[in-house]
């Protein structure tokens, strides 16, 4: 495994639209690797591929320590209740701010053997899936968050 640098708020590569994932190969499981190795050497709880400079559609999540989550090509297809709360990003540090998410999402991945699974996230775990699949969009959460400064 190798720890990747991770683009910062910035980098024309964070705004562009990454590509879904057609074959899963051995490329795609070193990038699955080496993604939870740079989100865990940076303490974060998600990483999109594009924050590592590869515009693919590719995600790990690690909201519970030992529990990493990969997610290929991933989609929210439900989305119930609301939330407040504060969020942040490997991607623009030392900042954090107030986003409304939903409370509960629903999301449809393929995970690295190319199975397709659902998984059902609240609270936190929910936040996550939305921030990291927005950043397949070139989407950052502080495009549409109540910034603290004092963070
Ligand atoms: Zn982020």
């Amino acid at each position: 495994m190798a720890k990747l640098r991770i683009l910062k708020e910035g980098d024309v590569g964070l705004r562009l639209k990454s590509r879904a994932v057609g074959e899963i190969n051995a490329r795609i499981h070193t990038l699955l690797d080496d993604m939870t190795e740079t989100m865990r050497a940076a303490e974060g709880v998600g990483l999109a591929a594009p924050q590592v400079g590869v515009l693919r559609r590719v995600v790990v999540i690690e909201v519970e320590q030992g529990s990493v989550l990969e997610l290929i090509n991933p989609e929210i297809i439900a989305r119930e209740g609301e939330q407040h709360e504060i969020e942040g990003c490997l991607s623009v540090p030392g900042r954090q701010g107030y986003t409304h998410r939903p409370m509960r999402v629903t999301v449809r991945a393929l995970d690295r053997n190319g199975t397709e699974q659902t998984y059902v996230g609240e609270g936190l775990l929910a936040r996550a899936f939305c921030h990291e699949i927005d950043h397949l969009d070139g989407i950052l959460y502080i495009d549409h968050a109540e910034m603290d400064e004092e963070a």
